[in-house]
């Protein structure tokens, strides 16, 4: 069975990416779930896992409250998947082993690879529709009402951190029997629209593009409906050509990339070519278990130093002054130096270090420069201690956690 989203109400706030709360019967919900207000993560951490980060184990400040961190794949990678496909695996294995009633998730519009479109898959061959990545946001949680009325009391979410801060906060008023939480890290997501201009840059025929990727090795992998495929390295991608705001100022100032909310996150950032896994709860080992030796796992690694590579962001994004934050590198150079970033560069979890102290440092940058009186209640702790050995610090009436 397959329920589309339907459309009540559109969003009304200007830092918005639509998750659905307020196409709910209710949209004052958004007032209490919205992660664009004041959020709250020690307060759901503590609820969620039991505990909060805790700062002095290692990784937890960059990454959240976690059990054990792995290197992973599926033996028998699925094809269409985003990476081998461990996400909507373990959505089909909820569903064929009676687990959960429902998958709340995406699948792509039947006109448009690249758009979202919130779906609630009850039969487990339909996950096949909902693999792979696609790029703008969706009102995924308007379909929460729709799961109960449908009976549905055991249901599986698979979201990106927005969705899944909100769902956190509503979680006990849909009242499910049981909800299991699969999160995908994100960062610089943007509207569809605004990702096809991207895409028609990056070809002639952007149309036949059915793969975009940002690898952890600094390279674009795109792949074509002819079967082709071409890397792009980062520094190489026509980011120049792009409107100054084309990233809304939600996606650059969200303050949870690792999805930190989540039972199990599944990304790739830590991964070293292969996808990382953050088993944040006893429910996340119960969702890993469902893949037995379909599994193939590793001990993440790490290496290179992130500092430099910070710091030179956080001067870009400064110059960029709100818009895209380029670098000031000679375009002979570019080649040179996009050759020399994977092997020289932070790789595994150190990248995945570099990518989160980004975030956050883009966090404060833009609240400070665009919505300067959101600083107090948007950023987090968390965040402040993030961004502290780049040189940014909470100033006058900046923090009140
Ligand atoms: C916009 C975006 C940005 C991302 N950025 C990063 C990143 O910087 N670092 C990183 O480690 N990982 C990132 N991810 C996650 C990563 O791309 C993979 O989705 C993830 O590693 C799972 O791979 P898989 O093969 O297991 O997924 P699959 O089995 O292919 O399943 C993908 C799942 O993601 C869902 N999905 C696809 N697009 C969306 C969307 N737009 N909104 C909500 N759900 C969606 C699908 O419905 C499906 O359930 C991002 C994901 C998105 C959507
Ligand atoms: S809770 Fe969701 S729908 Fe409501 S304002 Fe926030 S992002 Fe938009
Ligand atoms: S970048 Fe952040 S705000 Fe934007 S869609 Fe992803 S999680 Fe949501």
């Amino acid at each position: 069975m397959d329920v589309m989203a339907r459309t009540l109400d559109p969003p009304r706030r200007d830092l918005c990416t639509d998750c659905g709360v307020s196409r709910t019967s209710d949209p004052r919900r958004c007032g209490r779930a919205c992660q664009f207000i004041r959020p709250d993560y020690a307060r759901l951490e503590r609820r969620v896992h039991g505990r909060e980060r805790d700062p002095a184990r290692p990784d937890e400040l960059h990454f959240g409250p976690f059990r054990r961190m792995l290197r992973a794949r599926l033996r028998a990678p699925r094809p269409g998947a985003q990476w081998t496909g461990i996400t909507t695996r373990i959505a089909e294995r909820l569903l064929e082993t009676g687990a959960v009633d429902a998958v709340l998730t995406m699948k792509a519009h039947p006109d448009d690879r690249w758009r979202p479109v919130p779906v609630l898959v009850t039969d487990p061959a339909d996950l096949v529709h909902c693999r792979g990545m696609r790029m703008g946001y969706a009102p995924l949680l308007a379909l929460l009402e729709p799961a109960r009325a449908a009976g549905y009391r055991r249901l599986a979410v698979v979201g990106i951190p927005c969705q899944v801060y909100a769902l956190r906060e509503l979680e006990r008023e849909f009242g499910f029997e049981r909800l299991y939480v699969i999160g995908t890290p994100c960062s610089d997501n943007t509207t569809t629209e605004n990702f096809h201009r991207f895409l028609e840059l990056l070809a002639d025929d952007p149309a036949t593009i059915t793969y975009l990727e940002f690898r952890a090795d600094y390279h674009v992998e795109l792949r074509y409906a002819d079967g082709r495929s071409r890397t792009i390295p980062f520094l190489m991608l026509p980011i120049s050509r792009l409107p100054r705001d084309f990233f809304p100022l939600t996606c650059r100032t969200c303050v949870d990339y690792t999805n930190v909310l989540a039972d199990l996150t599944v990304g790739y950032m830590g991964g070293q070519g292969e996808q990382w896994l953050l088993v944040r709860n006893e429910r996340g080992e119960e969702l890993l278990s469902l893949l037995g030796d379909e599994l193939a796992t590793a001990v993440p690694g790490s290496a290179g130093n992130r500092r430099a590579p910070v710091k030179g962001f956080l001067a870009n994004t400064l110059r960029a002054a709100g818009g895209l934050p380029l670098r000031s590198m000679p375009r002979w150079l570019r080649p040179v130096v996009g050759w020399l970033m994977p092997k020289v560069g932070p790789r595994g979890l150190e990248f995945a270090r570099a990518r989160v102290e980004m975030k956050a440092c883009e966090t404060v940058a833009h609240l400070r420069r665009e919505q300067p009186k959101r600083v107090r209640s948007m950023v987090p702790p968390h965040v402040w201690a993030l961004v502290e050995p780049y040189g940014l610090r909470s100033g006058a009436g900046e923090r009140d956690r």
